[in-house]
């Protein structure tokens, strides 16, 4: 790749996704008068804007994601933060003799910078069936945790096998009447505790060998239409809401020789948001943890942003 100067400026931090771990990090970076940009992505959004009732982040009950990805971005940009609204192409990590750095590329700009804050979030593994775009938010969910409250008394099926699938449909029958586990198995890969709770919950129902192929309704989920492997049999299942849980993709198939992924392709990251590699940060969705929230993406963003502003201190001889 030839290098292009899209800015001589070099950063303190380069801080790539707007969603809320990214901008949290620019809030605290423009605090601490770091020369900061943030790049927000364009070809995707923040996963919280496809929701519409965030019911867990503090302070802000019953708002919705779209309206509270906005409130962050207007608290960064009133503090002067300067935001891009392209995609990161490329990272690279140069060691030129002088001040070790990183250029990113966007479009055909690119920016240098001592420090990257990478905050890209994750995308929900989909179904890929008909329907499926079309109702997220309106009974298509890949997270009970955030969802689960708005489907009190009403049937819904979980998509899965897995771990996550099965923990999901163990919280969900906490509020709705009942959940059929769609799973296309006539087995779960769930650990046998799970299991065991999962079979002696009156609540939960299972449809084996069998996959979702199509999701339909008017405005809201009405059922699926569940293929069964085995007999070649299609069959409608009546319910409200389909949770979908057959895994999850970090946005990070540009790190891959840059430093240290977990096997499912999460960033390592210690507990100060230091990857393997000296000045890139890490944080959200993307980072290999167990509680994938705005509230943890927010904490995440704070604390990449404060130790990329000790390590650009200590090369700057700012250090306090
Ligand atoms: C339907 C749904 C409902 C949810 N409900 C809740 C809820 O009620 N409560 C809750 O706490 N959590 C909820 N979550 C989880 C929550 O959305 C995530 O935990 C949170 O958004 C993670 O924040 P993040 O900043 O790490 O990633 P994201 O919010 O996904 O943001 C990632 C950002 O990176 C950008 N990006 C990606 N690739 C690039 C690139 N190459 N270059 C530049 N930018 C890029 C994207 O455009 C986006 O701006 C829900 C998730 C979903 C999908």
């Amino acid at each position: 790749m030839s290098e292009q100067e899209g800015s001589d400026k070099i950063y303190d931090v380069v801080i790539i996704g707007g969603g809320p771990a990214g901008l949290t990090a620019g809030i605290y970076a423009m605090r601490a008068a770091m020369k900061t940009v943030l790049v927000e992505g364009a070809s995707s959004v923040s996963q919280i804007s496809t929701t519409d009732a965030i019911e867990n982040y503090p302070g802000l009950a019953g708002t919705n994601g779209l309206d509270l990805v906005a409130i962050f971005k207007k608290q960064a940009v009133d503090l002067g933060l300067e935001i891009i609204p392209d995609d990161v192409s490329a990272i690279r990590w140069l060691a030129s003799g002088g001040t070790d750095r990183w250029e990113v590329f966007v479009g055909d700009q690119s920016y240098k910078s001592l420090s990257v804050i990478y905050a890209t979030g994750a995308n929900w593994r989909r179904l890929g069936v008909i329907g499926e775009d079309n109702f997220v938010g309106r009974g298509v969910s890949f997270c009970a945790t955030c969802d689960a409250p708005m489907f009190k008394n009403k049937e819904v099926a979980v998509v899965g096998g897995g771990d996550t699938a099965i923990q999901e449909a163990l919280y969900l029958t906490r509020f709705v009447k009942k959940v059929t586990v769609i799973h296309r198995r006539n087995r779960l890969r769930a650990t046998a505790i799970l299991q065991q709770r999962a079979f002696s919950n009156d609540k939960i129902e299972f449809l084996w060998d069998s996959v979702v192929e199509e999701i339909q309704g008017q405005n809201m989920v009405q059922g699926v239409r569940v293929h069964n492997l085995k007999t070649g049999e299609d069959t409608i299942l009546p319910v409200n809401g389909v949770f979908v849980f057959i895994g999850l993709n970090p946005n990070t198939g540009m790190l891959h020789k840059l430093i240290d992924l977990d096997e499912g392709g999460y960033i390592k990251v210690n507990a100060n948001m230091e990857s393997s590699a000296r000045g890139f940060f890490a944080a959200g969705d993307c980072v290999a943890k167990r509680l994938r929230q705005v509230v943890t993406a927010c904490g995440d963003g704070a604390n990449a942003a404060y130790s990329a502003q000790l390590y650009v201190e200590d090369i700057k001889g700012e250090a306090y």
